[in-house]
């Protein structure tokens, strides 16, 4: 960690374990590229990597967090595109997933989306739930879950998941999931926190930006903390991924919250999981890399 820098703080999970407020992404990350994404993340102080088993890059997350000298948390995702997916499925999914990283923890393990289609999602949160107590695993959430169907994964099992990562950036804030969550003390972690880049020109963002010698990146991220949002956002640029941790010490005023809960659209950047469904054939071929 750079000298002089304050330490990201850790958000309290519901099931007694705890997670740091700002981690990297590696989305579309190449594998080849990754095991030197994640050290250079590590190097600047982020404490926690996201991934999936869709991002077919967990064997170079494991790479990088082994080489690192600190405690990782690390959050990988069953991601359950095809019509097989349920109880079996999630549970041989993880131990393919703990494998891939030749780690011995995973901090939290998300089902990465509802698929109404197939309509299996409680039976998948059935095999997350009943994997908790295996070796290694810390947490179990949820991601691109709606209202709907938190209430019936939590009326059928009685399991609060501790996470759900969702869509969120200025552009399409969620303020009715994020009082869900806060109702039933779910955290909420945000993906695509920068919009995936589409918010950063915003002239109200780089104005409170000036304001304060910042970017609008480290604006809109900083908003995320002051909303008590987990965060994750991903580069492969080592000056942005340094300028996307170094954000804790400044503060946006009430006025200038205010200003960007006005930026709401309700635009997503990503596939609304009310509906949404991938190709049944399309797991087993990973999500494609995109260069920055
Ligand atoms: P993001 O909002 O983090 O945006 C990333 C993009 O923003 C980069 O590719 C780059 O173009 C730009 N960028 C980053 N830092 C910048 C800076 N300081 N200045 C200017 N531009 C900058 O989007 P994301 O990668 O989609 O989301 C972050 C992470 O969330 C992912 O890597 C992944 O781990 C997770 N994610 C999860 C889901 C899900 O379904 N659960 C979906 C998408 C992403």
């Amino acid at each position: 960690m750079t000298p002089g820098r304050v330490m990201v703080s850790d958000v309290a999970l519901n099931d007694g374990r705890s997670i740091p407020q700002v981690g990297f992404g590696v989305y579309q990350i190449a594998p080849e590229h990754t095991a030197a994404a994640v050290s250079r993340a590590l190097a600047a102080g982020y404490r926690l990597v996201d991934t999936s088993m869709a991002y077919g890059n967990e064997a170079e997350v494991g790479d990088a967090v082994r080489g690192g000298r600190k405690p990782v948390f690390v959050t990988t995702k069953y991601f359950n595109a095809d019509l097989t997916h349920g109880y079996q499925d999630a549970q041989s999914a993880f131990h393919a997933s703990v494998e891939r990283l030749g780690l011995d923890h995973v901090d939290l393990y998300l089902l990465h989306w509802p698929m109404k289609l197939q309509d299996r999602y409680v039976q998948a949160w059935k095999g997350l739930i009943d994997l908790r107590g295996s070796k290694g695993l810390g947490s179990i959430g949820v991601s691109n879950f709606q209202a709907e169907h938190l209430v019936r994964i939590i009326d059928q099992t009685g399991v609060t998941p501790a996470v759900n990562q969702i869509e969120l950036h200025p552009y399409f804030q969620q303020p009715d999931l994020r009082e869900e969550h806060a109702r039933r003390g779910i955290v909420t972690e945000a993906w695509g926190p920068l919009g995936q880049g589409k918010v950063l020109e915003d002239p109200a963002l780089v104005a409170i930006g000036d304001a304060h010698a910042k970017t609008a990146a480290q604006v809109v991220l900083r908003w995320h903390l002051q909303l008590g949002n987990v965060i994750i956002p991903k580069s492969t640029t080592p000056d942005r991924v340094r300028e996307n941790i170094d954000i804790l010490d400044f503060e946006l005023s009430d006025a200038q919250m205010s200003v960007i809960e006005g930026l709401d659209r309700g635009q997503r950047s990503g596939p609304d999981p009310g509906t949404f469904e991938f190709p049944r054939d399309y797991r087993g071929r990973h999500f494609q890399t995109r260069p920055e």
